[in-house]
Parts: structure tokens; sequence; C-alpha cells
């Protein structure tokens, strides 16, 4: 099977050319459609699987598809970023990581890409989401500190995403996580879709899973 015959529209299509992406890997092939069609998902795929890929490729594509640039739907940036979609991840370098693949994979498709982390200046990482920001790449702390703090609000965001969700545990994120999604749970009620991808499936992953996900579908690769 090939990219092309997964829907994800031209610019996408052209962009995972440019990054030469030639076949999807086992959890692209999968989860790719799943996303597509709005159901939740639990993935449990190692570092290395092509996991990043996995879930922005399906979320570039919706939010292109349901709120072109040139519509008015779009957050219009500001002091307060409301982002659509947000991809917790545990590390500094893991949620750069994600950041530098999102902006290749979503260049010239108009979706703006963002980033806020610990361990450096959060002005900086504000600056950049001032123009507004449709994806944001966020570890759990510093998300949490710039809610508090009201430069980010969670209330438009539709797509979820926990990667590393086990390592996010075992560095004791829990808490945080809990908070952050309770603040997307405010009314109105959404329909939000999450994706939760973990190396491992260990209890807590188990809770999680079944207390964020809604009739999700289980993949292992
Ligand atoms: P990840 O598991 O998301 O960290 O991806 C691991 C590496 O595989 C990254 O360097 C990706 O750029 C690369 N990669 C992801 N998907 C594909 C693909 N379909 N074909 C070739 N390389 C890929």
């Amino acid at each position: 099977s090939t990219f092309a015959e997964i829907d994800l529209g031209e610019v996408l299509n052209r962009n995972i050319q440019r990054c030469r992406y030639v076949k999807p890997t086992p959890v692209q092939r999968y989860a790719i459609p799943i996303s597509l069609a709005g159901r939740d998902l639990m993935a449990c795929a190692q570092t290395g699987s092509g996991k990043t890929a996995a879930f922005c490729f399906p979320i570039i594509s919706e939010i292109m598809r349901s709120s072109p640039p040139l519509k008015n739907g779009r957050n219009q940036g500001g002091r307060l970023a409301c982002p659509q979609a947000l991809i917790l991840s545990p590390t500094r370098e893991l949620s750069c990581q994600i950041h530098d693949e999102a902006k290749k994979f979503s260049y010239q498709t108009g979706v703006r890409v963002g980033v806020v982390y610990g361990g450096a200046p959060a002005f900086l990482q504000l600056r950049n989401l001032e123009k507004g920001v449709d994806i944001l790449v966020a570890t759990p702390g510093r998300l949490m500190d710039l809610i508090e703090r009201a430069r980010i609000s969670l209330q438009k965001v539709n797509y979820l995403v926990l990667d590393e969700a086990d390592r996010m545990l075992d560095m004791g994120f829990e808490p945080q996580i809990r908070k952050i999604v309770e603040q997307m749970d405010m009314p109105p009620p959404g329909t939000r879709q999450t994706m939760l991808f973990s190396a491992t499936f260990p209890h807590g992953i188990q809770r999680l899973a079944s207390d964020f996900l809604k009739n999700y579908i289980f993949l292992t690769v």
C-alpha cells in the first residue's frame, strides 16, 4: 500500500514525498485510517515505528479539511493560544522532535504548529504562538503552568494525542495529565478524538485508556 491510497490530500501527499516516505509503516497503515474515521485509538508502538507521522498526518489533514486557511473558523492568534490539536509528550527533546517533524509535514498547508516545554524561558515559546497555533506540542508541566497563567486555552482542542504515555507516567506526570484532560472536558462537551501511544501496556496505561478513550480501537504493531 502507498500513502497516495490514503486520502490525506494533495499538499500533504507532496510533503510526504518530500520527506521521502514511500511506504507507510505498519502503525501508519492502521492508525491513519482509524484516526481519519474519527475513532479513539490505543496504540502500542515503539520509538522508530513511525508513530509521529501516524498521528500527525490525519490531524493535519482533518484541520485542513475542517478549517481551510481562508475561512474564518481559524483562531486568529493573540495573547491567548487556542490550539485545535494537542500533543503531549514526556520530554523537551521528544517535544522538539515532534514539533520539527510536524512542521515539515504541515509545510504549505496553512496549519500552524507550536511547542512549549519546561527548562527554557516561556516568553520565547509564547512569542512563537502569538500568530496563532493549530497544533500544539507540549510537555505536561509547562503546559499546565501556561494554562494557569491564562496564556493557553484548551477549549478548542478536538484532537488529543498522548505520546509515550508510559514514560509520562514513569516521570510522575499523571496528575498534570488528568488536570489537562479535565480542562478539555469542561462544557460545552466536545467531540474530542483521543489517541494514546505507549510502548508498553501496564495497569496505569490501561487505566488512562479506560478513563480518556471512548469506544476505542486497540492496535499493537
Ligand atoms: P518515529 O517512530 O515517529 O520517531 O519515526 C522514526 C523515524 O522513521 C523518523 O526518522 C521518521 O522520519 C522515519 N519515518 C517515519 N515514517 C516513515 C516512512 N513511512 N518511510 C520512511 N521513513 C519513515
